[in-house]
Order: structure tokens, then C-alpha cells, then sequence
């Protein structure tokens, strides 16, 4: 498994949720999104409504499953949490959504995999807060209209353009998640260290943080492994020497690309002399699915200015070329 892939592992499992912030002034960065939802929380409670659907999108592990829980916090309802593909039939959203209690708020991860048939019966749960469900087959079936309480949906994707129009048009707040700097993720690895109950000197936290592809989740799990490794040195607090000894160990480099991004730049720089390249043709080369990179590898890319998408497809940048040490477009 990569260690710098955004998603979830089975490893993270049992630290992620020691780690979530409860509340949104100990939730680090975003702040534009935070200063938004704060104003909608507010005026929510002031009204005594539930707050409206939010639809939470960027890249995996920047904190989108956090965020809908400390919504929930903050607005004093319960959380309740669930994905699409585990909503297989209307019947399953049925059942979750009757369950709930006014105002309560169902977190939905990847939405944009809802089956149709259930993101249709959703519609009218959003917008008017009732379900229609066709009961039976042939000639008996017949439709039953159910009334809910009023709640507050918060969905989650990579990208807000997977979702149908449709979907996307019911949520009244949506919130792009961005990579976050490496100030905040040095925070981030601060707060983290302090949870584990370890110290870490600021150099080597910044360090963490440069490393960590601006994602929140791939610096707490590269910290565990460091502080395994600090552990077994004896040190009193987490060196910077010990740190880097440790990412280099990981296949980390400089500024947090692993061999599976250098797999895919060098496979464009060498076999398309730099792009343009299309995605799928990337993909075949290297032997991805197309939709992987272009959510979990690309972005970060994108971010450090090392690729960049035209009409005829990917380019690798100039930079890139620099980080391998190579000289940029000769023949170009
Ligand atoms: P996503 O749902 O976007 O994949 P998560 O919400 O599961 O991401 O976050 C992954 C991990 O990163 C969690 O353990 C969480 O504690 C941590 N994390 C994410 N965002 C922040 C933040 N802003 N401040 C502190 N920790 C964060």
C-alpha cells in the first residue's frame, strides 16, 4: 500500500478517530469554508431550522468526514454516518432516513455513488423532506408516501462534477476543501504528537508537514511510522535527522511524491517526451485506472505545478523536469 495515498487504510483506522477534532475552532485550516459554515450554523440555530445540505468535495483525507461531524456537534444533533455504495436499494435509504430525528445529520461518503434509482428517491427528501416508495410489483404495486423529519444532509466527494445536476443543484452550501499549507499541517502534526503523547522538534513537524501532500491523513500516518522508528532509537523527541532518515526509508521524497508519482512522470517525460499525453493513454502506460490518478494522484500534482491539463491532454511542467535533475523541453 502507498504510504502517501490519500485514502483511507486499515492502519489509520484505529487512530483517525482519537485524532478528530470535535469542534470547528480545533478543526485546523480552511478557513474559508469554516468562516462560511460558521455564519450558516449560526443563523440555522437562530431560526431553530436544521442547517442546510452541505456538499463537502475535494481530494481524500483533507477532512471532509470530520467536518460533517463537527457540523453536527456544533449544531447539537446526532451524526449519522453512512456511503453510497452501501445504500443499494431505496428501501436501505428509507430506513436510515426515518430513523432520524428532526434536525439530525446524515453524512453520506461518496455520494456520487448512490445508485440512480436511490439518488431519485432522495430528491424529494431533500427538498421537501417526504419519500415515495413504490410498494410491490405488476399490477399491485403501488406508491406510499412516507414524511420524515426535517434534516440536514452533508454529502462527500472528490470532485462536485461526478455528481448528477440534479444532486448537486439540492445542496445549499458547498464547500471546496483545499490542500492545506504547510503551516497548518505542521499544526496538524503538532496536535497529533501531542494526542500520541510524543514530542517533535518544530524542524522536523515542518518537515512532516512539506512532506504530507498537503493532506492531514497522510501526515498523521507518516508520524506513526516516525515515531516508531524515534521510539526505537531512544530519543526524548522526534529529530529532524530521524525524520528524514524515516521518509527516505518510506520512499518519500522531498516534496512528498513516492515512486508511483515519479512512475507517472517519468512515464510521460520518457514515452511522450513530456505530453501532451491523454489520460487514458497515462493510464494504460502505467497500468492505473484512469479515474485513480485523476482523483487520488493528479491533484497533488496539479498543486505543485508539476503537471498541468490542456485540451490535448497532460504536460509535464518544466519544474518537474527540474525535481528529477533532467533539463525541461529541449526539442520543444
Ligand atoms: P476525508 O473524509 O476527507 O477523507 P477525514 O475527515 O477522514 O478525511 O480526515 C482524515 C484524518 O485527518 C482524520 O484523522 C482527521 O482527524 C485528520 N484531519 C483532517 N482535517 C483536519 C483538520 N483540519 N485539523 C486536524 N485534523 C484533521
Amino acid at each position: 500500500e502507498r504510504m502517501v495515498a490519500g485514502e483511507m487504510q486499515d492502519d489509520d483506522l484505529s487512530i483517525e478517530q482519537s485524532l478528530r477534532p470535535i469542534r470547528l475552532n480545533q478543526y485546523i485550516g480552511q478557513d474559508k469554508v469554516k468562516e462560511n459554515l460558521q455564519i450558516f450554523i449560526k443563523a440555522a440555530k437562530m431560526r431553530e431550522e436544521p442547517l442546510d445540505h452541505v456538499l463537502l468535495y475535494g481530494p481524500p483525507g483533507l477532512g471532509k468526514t470530520t467536518l460533517a461531524a463537527i457540523i453536527a456537534n456544533e449544531m447539537g444533533v446526532h451524526f449519522r454516518s453512512t456511503s453510497g455504495p452501501a445504500i443499494e436499494r431505496a428501501g436501505d435509504l428509507a430506513a436510515i432516513l426515518s430513523s432520524l430525528e428532526p434536525g439530525d445529520v446524515l453524512f453520506i461518503d461518496e455520494i456520487h455513488r448512490l445508485p440512480r434509482t436511490v439518488e431519485e428517491v432522495l430528491y424529494p427528501a431533500m427538498e421537501d423532506f417526504f419519500l415515495d416508495i413504490v410498494i410491490g410489483t405488476g399490477p399491485s404495486a403501488r406508491s406510499v408516501r412516507i414524511d420524515l423529519p426535517p434534516f440536514t444532509l452533508v454529502g462527500a466527494t472528490t470532485r462536485a462534477g461526478l455528481l448528477s445536476a440534479p444532486l448537486r443543484d439540492r445542496f445549499g452550501v458547498l464547500s471546496r476543501l483545499e490542500f492545506y499549507d504547510a503551516n497548518h499541517l505542521q499544526s496538524i502534526v503538532e496536535r497529533t504528537a501531542e494526542i500520541f503523547q510524543t514530542s517533535i522538534t518544530k524542524e522536523a513537524a515542518f518537515e512532516v508537514a512539506k512532506r504530507s501532500r498537503g493532506t492531514p491523513r497522510i501526515a498523521n500516518r507518516l508520524l506513526k511510522r516516525i515515531r516508531d522508528i524515534s521510539q526505537v532509537k531512544g530519543e526524548e523527541e522526534i529529530s529532524l535527522e530521524t525524520t528524514n532518515q524515516a521518509l527516505n526509508m518510506l520512499q518519500v521524497d522531498e516534496v512528498g511524491l513516492d515512486h508511483t508519482d515519479h512512475k507517472l512522470l517519468k512515464g510521460i517525460i520518457e514515452g511522450f517526451r513530456g505530453g501532451p499525453v491523454g489520460l487514458d493513454t497515462i493510464a494504460a502506460t502505467i497500468g492505473e485506472e484512469s479515474q485513480t490518478i485523476e482523483d487520488v494522484y493528479e491533484p497533488y500534482l496539479l498543486q505543485l505545478g508539476f503537471i498541468q491539463r490542456t485540451p490535448r491532454g497532460r504536460v509535464v511542467t518544466d519544474k518537474a523536469y527540474q525535481h528529477f535533475g533532467m533539463k525541461g523541453h529541449e526539442d520543444k
